[in-house]
């Protein structure tokens, strides 16, 4: 997606976890919760999102950013004193017991910071990243009790989040199931020409 809109991508739970790997004082707050598969509090999420947002201009990609109400929110008041307002929202649609799968068959490289999946993109858990040789590893909150409290926090916190888009008619329902390859086949037909990038700010 990066690539195909020319706009950097930004996970908030990559961000967060650099905070954590810098020991900053966000870091330590974000670990209270990220430890106990707990979504962080939303001035912790707003925190990390702001600085990234500071030093990017132009379009850009949010992964799991917003997740709760209040963040949604306080995203529309950075947003409109930046003059660009989101575009689409992306809802990625997956039944439980896939997201289980995929979560258990999860590494993710300790350099580059992509995951690719055990079985299909790579053939074993000691292979090294395909794409930069770095180490591959098991997240550490990949695991199905935490995994139990993240939809938990998904159901009481997120869901909430798809009315409020869909209300503003931004929301896009994406079937995430299958490869990589058909998932990004739907984004780019649900979202099309109705992408534009020309943002200046
Ligand atoms: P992810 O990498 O998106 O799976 O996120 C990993 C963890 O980071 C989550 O379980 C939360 O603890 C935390 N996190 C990520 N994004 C957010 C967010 N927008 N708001 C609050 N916590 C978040």
């Amino acid at each position: 997606m990066a690539e195909r809109w020319d706009a950097p991508t930004v996970s908030a739970g990559d961000v967060l976890r650099a905070e954590i790997a810098a020991g900053t004082e966000i870091g330590e707050e974000a670990a209270r919760h990220m430890d106990h598969g707990r979504l962080v509090p939303d001035s912790v999420a707003l925190a990390s999102i702001e600085s990234w947002l500071a030093a990017h201009r132009g379009a850009f990609v949010f992964d799991g950013f917003p997740r709760t109400l209040g963040q949604a929110e306080a995203l529309d008041t950075l947003l409109a004193r930046r003059e660009s307002p989101l575009t689409a929202v992306l809802w990625l649609e997956l039944p439980t017991e896939q997201i289980e799968e995929r979560v258990s068959r999860r590494l993710v490289c300790q350099k580059c910071g992509r995951s690719f999946q055990v079985g299909t993109q790579v053939q074993s858990r000691e292979e090294a990243c395909p794409v930069c040789g770095g180490e591959l590893t098991v997240r550490s909150d990949d695991n199905s009790a935490m995994l139990a409290n993240r939809m938990e926090q998904y159901r009481e916190h997120t869901q909430p989040v798809m009315d409020y888009y869909e209300e503003r008619g931004l929301l896009r329902r994406i079937d995430a199931s299958g490869t990589p390859e058909e998932v990004f086949a739907r984004i780019a037909a649900a979202t099309g020409t109705n992408l534009h990038w020309e943002v200046t700010a």
